[in-house]
């Protein structure tokens, strides 16, 4: 009775800052009631887990309210979470920013919405997503970055995402660039993250504007308080034409080029996808990045590659989730 009824999945993508969540038709061509809310970690595990139920239980009802659809019409959940997680088991391992540790949320969703629910990582959903419906359609094996408070990752081999033996696949940031290099939150030394993620940004251009204020302006955008230097006001310093902030942004290209080189001789992927608020830069970014591959990847592993800006602001990890949903609840996307 339902084989020509339209079938819904609701992507999550939860975060420790906001949880996003909307409704996509199973081919994942059309999207409904996509929405955010503050996370508020401060509420407590089950204090999140409402939150995230009663987001979802709005993107049902107008959902079935903008598609004429009914509740049956909805065949699952897919969950992006911060990793560690373990998939099979829809746990996740730790997440400092909401203060987990062995917190069953597959589970504990599945208990109140009862419908069935996949977990997957955040960046892997991010990946996912850009593969499926963003600037990554049409790869056949994809490696993905996601630059913000750390820097995630995903790897989409032959046009499936790829987990690894225990979901730890994708995890770009945290290889290593430089082997004495700077301390990473991981307890890692020399991490991709601890050069490039957005706070790594903003400790960079405060240590350079330590040394040599002169010529920026970023000192006067911040009335000359360094901690309230953010990437945010690097990259507008870049844009105005600051040489300070440019340098950063340089920099900060130049690190992104080594991981993606090596990701590029180890994948030898298609399409290689960054998202995030550096992406913003453009071509400030993405000319020397590329040319920073250049110098470090074997020249056939460059040539068949396209490395691309993300398209999907804000809302890749909720489609993505639904891809996941899909590749581990029906078998394939
Ligand atoms: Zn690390």
């Amino acid at each position: 009775m339902s084989a020509d009824r339209t079938q819904y999945i609701v992507g999550v993508d939860l975060g420790g800052t906001n949880i996003v969540a909307g409704a996509l038709t199973a081919d994942g061509s059309r999207q409904f009631a996509m929405r955010s809310i503050p996370t508020n970690p401060g509420v407590g595990d089950e204090g999140v887990v409402d939150r995230i139920v009663g987001l979802v239980q709005s993107v049902i009802l107008d959902t079935i309210e903008q598609a004429n659809a009914t509740h049956r019409d909805f065949i699952g959940i897919g969950v992006g979470a911060p990793g560690p997680l373990d998939r099979e088991r829809g746990i996740v391992v730790i997440a400092p920013n909401l203060g987990w540790k062995n917190f069953p949320l597959r589970d504990r969703i599945h208990d109140r919405l009862n419908l069935p629910t996949t977990l997957d990582n955040d960046a892997n959903c991010a990946t996912f997503g850009e593969w499926w419906h963003g600037a990554a359609r049409g790869g056949r094996d994809v490696v993905g970055l996601t630059i913000g408070t750390g820097i995630g990752g995903g790897l989409i081999l032959n046009g499936t995402l790829f987990h690894g033996a225990s979901d730890v696949a994708g995890e770009v940031g945290h290889t290593t660039i430089d082997l004495n290099g700077r301390h990473c939150k991981c307890g890692n030394y020399g991490c991709l993250e601890a050069y490039a993620s957005a706070p790594a940004i903003a400790i960079r251009a405060r240590e350079v504007l330590v040394r040599e204020e002169g010529e920026s302006s970023i000192p006067s955008m911040v009335n000359g308080d360094f901690d309230a230097i953010t990437a945010q006001i690097v990259y507008d310093a870049a844009k105005d034409g600051d040489p300070v902030a440019n340098e950063i942004v340089r920099d900060t290209a130049r690190y992104l080029g080594v991981g993606v080189a090596n990701l590029l001789n180890i994948f030898n992927p298609d399409i290689v996808v960054i998202a995030g608020g550096v992406t913003a830069a453009g071509d400030a970014l993405f000319v020397p990045l590329r040319a920073e591959v250049r110098r470090r990847a074997f020249r056939p592993a460059v040539q068949a590659v396209r490395i691309v800006a993300g398209e999907l602001s804000g809302t890749a990890g909720v489609v993505g989730a639904v891809a996941s949903f899909k590749q581990q609840h029906l078998g394939g996307v």
